[in-house]
């Protein structure tokens, strides 16, 4: 299932009413302004007006695939010593859990944190200690938070997957809701990361250790990003699929074009365990110089690989 994250200026709604004139099969959005701590509550009509239009759709089905993914705040950082910060970051994200459970979104999707003058063990004790308050304060809710990987710039945790699995590991101990926590996989960070994800056979081999150390059961949203910056760089930098590193296999510098049905996508989407997960874009926006959508090139470029032969 592809979808795209898409913009809710204007009304929550408008991003739904866009991921069908695109064509889509699910979106992800910010349910509020990602770089701001203050935010209005919801209001009924906004509330009203979302979960109409994902029932018109038929996205709203508690035993279907998910079809809407929220994504967190920037700002929000469980993972820091600074106890200001990490209180107001676990004020925050309870927000997030809130709106998802108002909007009927059944996944959260956030960046593990960034331990900055701590240190790894310690940065990951605080996190699993910010979700311990966190589902203390919004028992019951229905949405399943996402970790996602990262490149692992500066101090940012969760770019390995030995790090995500115990990661989670720390939440289910502290928390005891092990079904509330799962990941987010994005492509773009995984590559930079310094997972080749520009070979399929060595993108295959990664998913396996992703399997082995997370559980691909618990990979519950997928982000198929390509990427700028080249393997194993720590640049967060998403690209147009097959237009970055990845897709281009061997990088933008020096390295010649490939299939894409050659490349890390083609095993991701692929993937029998993976069936029916929403795999969101996060790839710049616009229109070729013909008018057409880039989520429309990309979301292409993505369907075709489906079921696409190993050769
Ligand atoms: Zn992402
Ligand atoms: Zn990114």
């Amino acid at each position: 299932m592809f979808g795209s994250h898409l913009s809710v200026a204007g009304g929550m709604e408008n991003a739904l009413n866009e991921a069908e004139q695109l064509k889509l099969d699910c979106v992800q959005v910010f349910t509020k302004n990602q770089r701001q701590w203050k935010i209005k509550p919801l209001s009924d009509e906004q509330i009203e007006n979302w979960t109409s239009e994902l029932a018109r759709l038929g996205w709203h089905d508690p035993k279907g695939p998910h079809r809407s993914v929220s994504h967190a705040s920037y700002l929000i950082n469980l993972a820091s010593p600074d106890d200001e910060l990490w209180e107001k970051s676990i004020g925050l994200m309870q927000i997030e859990i809130e709106r998802c459970d108002a909007l009927k979104i059944p996944l959260l999707v956030h960046h593990p944190g960034a331990f900055t003058t701590s240190d790894e063990e310690a940065g990951l004790k605080r996190i699993a200690k910010a979700y311990k308050k966190l589902f203390k304060l919004t028992k019951g809710a229905k949405v399943r938070m996402c970790l996602e990987n990262t490149v692992g710039s500066g101090s940012n945790l969760g770019r390995t997957f030995e790090q995500l699995g115990q990661l989670r590991e720390m939440i289910s101990k502290e928390t005891s809701e092990p079904e509330r926590v799962g990941f987010c996989f994005d492509t773009c960070h995984a590559h930079a990361g310094g997972y080749d994800m520009s070979d399929r056979t060595k993108a295959d081999a990664a998913l396996d250790d992703f399997d082995r150390l997370c559980g691909l059961e618990n990979l519950l949203c997928l982000h198929l990003n390509d990427s700028l910056g080249d393997l194993g760089s720590r640049k967060d930098r998403h690209e147009h699929i097959g237009q970055g590193t990845l897709g281009m296999a061997g990088g933008c510098s020096g390295g010649k074009k490939v299939p894409l049905a050659k490349t890390g996508f083609a095993a991701v989407v692929n993937r029998p365990e993976l069936t029916n997960r929403p795999m969101i874009m996060e790839t710049p926006k616009g229109e070729d110089p013909k008018g057409t959508p880039w989520d429309t090139i990309n979301v292409r470029r993505l369907r075709r690989l489906v079921d696409s032969p190993r050769t």
